[in-house]
């Protein structure tokens, strides 16, 4: 397996999502590590960016609410390379409207490499870390080949009947 490295900067670029249920938790996160997260780039699903922004003083990217589309939004930013860290607070004692959503946007967190925390004491430990404070570069695999990969698919024109056949 070859790799590619993403460069993340000094200034990270860091995501954050948290379930009605755990609103509460990340406020108090956010307000415990304030003293750092000024130091980076916020963004946030719509609801959640709100309550940051508030307890920052301190302007958040806000995306739309989670269930309209806001943890795909963050998903889509994580495969173009622009999120560093994700903070996703989900809750696990509750459904979620946009459970496929949610699993897609962990799931993209994976196969980038992005760090991340679901509850506070991880994301305490992501914050603390020395790598928060200099450059890093992420090894992602190197997904060409599985771009190129070569499939059993005929790519000559369909005949009249449509079936291949003429
Ligand atoms: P919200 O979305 O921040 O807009 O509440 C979070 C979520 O439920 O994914």
């Amino acid at each position: 397996m070859t790799y590619k490295k993403i460069r993340m900067a000094n200034r990270k670029r860091i995501a954050l999502v948290a379930h009605d249920g755990q609103k509460q938790s990340i406020v108090d996160w956010v307000r415990y590590n304030k003293a750092v997260l000024v130091e980076h780039d916020l963004w946030a699903t719509g609801t959640t960016g709100g309550l940051v922004e508030k307890v920052l003083g301190k302007p958040v990217h806000k995306l739309q609410s989670g269930p309209l589309g806001g943890d795909q939004q963050i998903g889509a930013l994580i495969v173009e390379g622009k999120i560093d860290l994700l903070m996703f607070f989900w809750d696990p004692l509750a459904a979620q409207p946009h459970d496929p959503d949610v699993k897609a946007l962990l799931r993209m967190a994976v196969v980038w490499n992005v760090p991340v925390a679901c509850d506070r004491a991880t994301a305490d430990f992501l914050i603390s870390s020395p790598l928060m404070h200099g450059e890093y570069e992420r090894l992602v695999p190197d997904y060409e080949a599985y771009a190129k990969r070569s499939l059993p698919v005929d790519m000559k024109p369909a005949g009249k009947t449509g079936k291949g056949k003429d």
